[in-house]
């Protein structure tokens, strides 16, 4: 009674004090508040405070502190297993906290916590600059970055976080502090891969670089094409420049093509104009293409409507022999159809595998990455998408370098977790959490532990 008193005290407090709003099971809107991408997420958090301002997450920690409650951090939402909420969390929910301000001059730009990918790529594209973003312009910029962050400009740029340049960070303690290079150096080291498991990132500040023109093109084919599309796409990134980038993917036909028939698409984009784009296609546009949607169309395929049942893996790949293309394709080819469901392969190397290889994120190493991605709306199609999933994952078995990019798979056990860190970088991630967060208190994010 005593402490549901207090807890009830503490709740009236924090709506009280808190700029943004707050809300709790039985509230109206509590159902709408904890909706997140994936519709197969269905988590009752305690508290939802959907903070105003950097003030107002340091009011939510310090209140799930006094009442020993666990944080959970949401920004977009986007994450592939939800972990943007936990069952009887307080979640800091970021949403309202999507400031963008860019420095032409420093050529950085300072972001918010809860800014997405698309309230990024606005503000820049005003300037001219750009920083490497989602593919999905609906996913959150600092999880996305704080994950590592693979897209279109990675290959000619850096991974999302190579060009990060500080954290404004609310730690568990609930103090507001700085990191960067100098200042609290194991945690910015920390920063890159270990995600939202150190604190609540209020903003980031990114670098930027010039790119007047960025051209892209979703080439689609009969799925009997396959083979040929892909080993067409493999040459044109191995023989050209890093600004060439995109993804092999097996869909169900948007419109505008074979619509509701699987297809095979060529993503191709390039960080420049788009007649040296349709040079660098020529041999993709050379095979007989059934449908082709330009710019922005075909970033919008990325996209994914809400209200989807989602989940997602990837494994990391040693290179694209004509073996492996022959099994990506026959799995394409068993994909659920109709369905949003995309079976991507997508090229690494250039700035990804230049660059700084001592942050806790081994998979830049790979050429290519394989990541089946099912959405798909019935729940009765739940167990024909996860087969799917794991088949795709057995498939490529043979070909995989070991290495994970976590923010692309659902929680697959401590094993993978670690691979995805790195074996090595462990212990040394495991000091960082109990140096800056003991208690574990923000614990739904990759679940490191504190040593
Ligand atoms: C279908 C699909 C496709 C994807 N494709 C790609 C891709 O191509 N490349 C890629 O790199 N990633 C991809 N992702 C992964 C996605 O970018 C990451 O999961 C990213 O973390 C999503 O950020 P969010 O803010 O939208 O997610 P949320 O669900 O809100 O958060 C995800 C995690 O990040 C943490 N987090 C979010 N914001 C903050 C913050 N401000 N401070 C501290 N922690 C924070 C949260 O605590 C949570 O643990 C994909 C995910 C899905 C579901």
């Amino acid at each position: 009674m005593g402490s549901l008193s207090k807890a009830g005290a503490a709740l009236a407090g924090l709506r009280e004090e808190l700029g943004g709003e707050v809300f709790a099971p039985g509230d109206a809107g509590y159902d709408e508040a904890r909706a997140v991408f994936n519709a197969m997420i269905d988590r009752r958090p305690a508290v939802i405070a959907q903070c105003a301002d950097a003030a107002d997450v340091v009011r939510t920690v310090r209140f799930a502190r006094d009442l020993d409650l666990p944080v959970a951090v949401r920004g977009g939402g986007h994450g592939v297993v939800g972990n943007a909420l936990g069952d009887g969390a307080v979640v800091v929910d970021l949403r309202r906290m999507h400031g963008v301000s860019v420095d032409p001059e420093a050529r950085t730009v300072r972001v918010e916590g809860g800014a997405t990918t698309s309230h990024l790529d606005r503000a820049c594209q005003a300037y001219g600059l750009a920083t490497p973003g989602a593919p999905d312009s609906a996913a959150g910029v600092a999880g996305f970055v704080l994950g590592g962050g693979t897209g279109w400009l990675d290959r000619a740029f850096g991974l999302a976080v190579d060009g990060m340049r500080g954290v404004e960070l609310v730690t568990a303690d609930a103090e507001r502090i700085r990191v960067g290079p100098e200042a609290h150096p194991e945690l910015f080291w920390a920063l890159h891969g270990g995600g939202g498991t150190f604190g609540v990132a209020t903003a980031l500040t990114l670098d930027l670089h010039e790119l007047p023109e960025f051209a892209a093109a979703l080439l689609l084919y009969r799925p009997e094409h396959g083979p040929e599309v892909v080993r067409a796409f493999r040459e044109a990134i191995e023989t050209g420049p890093d600004r060439l980038s995109g993804a092999l993917l097996y869909l169900t036909g948007p419109p505008g093509s074979a619509y509701g028939e699987l297809v095979c698409g060529a993503l191709v984009t390039y960080a420049g104009g788009g007649r040296t784009l349709r040079e660098l296609a020529a041999p993709l546009l050379a095979l007989p293409v059934a449908g082709e949607l330009p710019y922005a169309d075909a970033l919008g395929v990325f996209d994914t409507p809400p209200g989807l049942r989602s989940l997602s893996s990837a494994e990391c790949l040693i290179g694209l022999p004509d073996d492996l293309v022959d099994v990506y394709c026959s799995l394409g080819a068993r994909m659920p159809v109709p369905t949003g469901t995309r079976h991507l392969l997508f090229p690494q190397g250039g700035a990804v595998a230049a660059g700084p290889h001592d942050y806790p994120l081994p998979f830049r190493d790979a050429p290519w990455v394989a990541h089946p991605s099912a959405r798909w709306a019935d729940p009765a199609g739940d167990e024909r998408a996860l087969a799917w999933v794991r088949e795709v994952r057995s498939g490529v078995a043979p070909w995989t370098t070991g290495d994970v990019p976590l923010d692309l798979i659902g929680d697959e056990g401590a094993e993978r977790l670690r691979a995805g860190l790195g074996v090595g970088n462990m212990l040394r991630l495991e000091k960082v959490k109990r140096a800056y967060d003991p208690d574990n208190v923000f614990r739904f994010h990759h679940g490191i532990r504190p040593l």
